[in-house]
């Protein structure tokens, strides 16, 4: 018999993952709450419940090169880095060429995964969903978890006291659509992570001002490296990563704290991060 496979969540995990279960000759069934593929990738103007959010200007941090599926490279008119309209784009185009929509049911949210009175023998789950205020239930051999993790955002308020006393407007990256709204205002983003970047420079166009905290320094790097390749394809080569495991660790340190310097000293921004 056919083992049945239930994949929850059609963003980029699940949807390699009912290519590789038809790889592997096994039934799979996708459940995916909103409607359309992508996950985090399908921009939609509000945040909706459940789903990871991103805001409209995200452009990959990674390379095309470097991010595309290894069986499917991505089309040779697509930039290095892609906007994340195009990076949907690519997705739509993996999943046409191998037939994956009719795997996928829409709408559909998983509420429960749980094991089977007869699972000591069968290994079976069963799995409830609920589709349009309906609720079905279905028994499946394996269940692959792809529902994401940007889903919920961490606002740890109880640093900041007296927050309750503040005037102005605070929303996380999460929240953060696009910079309408903040023309003329002082702002100040907390962290400098990907998202915290991204959007203080997109905010300073607008903005009175920009403030960017950062508690331990960062690391600035740039999506282009030597010669002009992105960053993780030099990065990420075979010999560098030889490199990184044979020579010792304060060696390597010392390597990769000057190739991250290279574009500016780190120390005339007070930027050096306290770790490393
Ligand atoms: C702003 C931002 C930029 C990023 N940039 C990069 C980058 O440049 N390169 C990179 O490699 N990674 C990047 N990432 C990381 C990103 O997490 C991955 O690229 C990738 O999108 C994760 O895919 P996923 O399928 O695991 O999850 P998601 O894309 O979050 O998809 C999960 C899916 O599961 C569905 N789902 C959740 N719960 C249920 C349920 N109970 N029932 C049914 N469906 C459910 C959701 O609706 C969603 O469609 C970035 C992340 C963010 C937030």
């Amino acid at each position: 018999m056919v083992k049945r496979v239930a994949i929850i969540g059609a963003g980029v995990s699940g949807l390699t993952s009912i290519k590789s279960c038809l790889d592997e000759g096994l039934e799979p069934t996708c459940f995916e709450r909103s409607d359309d593929i992508g996950g985090l990738w399908k921009f939609k103007p509000d945040v909706e419940e459940g789903r990871a959010s991103i805001y409209q200007s995200v452009i990959m941090n990674t390379s095309k090169e470097m991010s595309c599926f290894s069986d499917f490279p991505m089309p040779e008119d697509f930039p290095n880095f892609l906007h994340n309209s195009k990076l949907l784009a690519y997705f739509k185009i993996f999943v046409k060429k191998f037939n994956l929509l009719k795997y996928i049911r829409f709408q559909t949210t998983v509420l429960s995964v749980t094991k089977r009175s007869d699972f000591s023998a069968t290994g079976q789950w069963e799995v409830v969903t609920e589709n349009n205020g309906k609720e079905a239930r279905d028994v499946f051999d394996a269940v692959l978890v792809c529902s994401g993790h940007h889903i919920e955002s961490y606002v740890p308020l109880k640093y900041f006291p007296g927050i309750e006393k503040f005037k102005g407007h605070y929303l996380h990256s999460r929240q953060y659509k696009t910079p309408d709204g903040f023309e003329g205002k002082r702002i100040l983003v907390i962290g400098m992570g990907n998202s915290a970047s991204d959007i203080a420079v997109e905010l300073c166009k607008k903005a009175a001002q920009v403030f960017v905290s950062t508690r331990h320094g960062s690391w600035v790097l740039s999506r282009i490296s030597d010669n002009g390749y992105p960053w993780d394809q030099v990065f990420h080569t075979r010999f560098s990563s030889t490199l990184r495991n044979i020579l010792p660790r304060s060696v390597v340190k010392w390597m990769m704290e000057h190739q991250v310097s290279r574009w500016f000293n780190h120390e005339n921004y007070g930027l050096v991060p306290q770790n490393k």
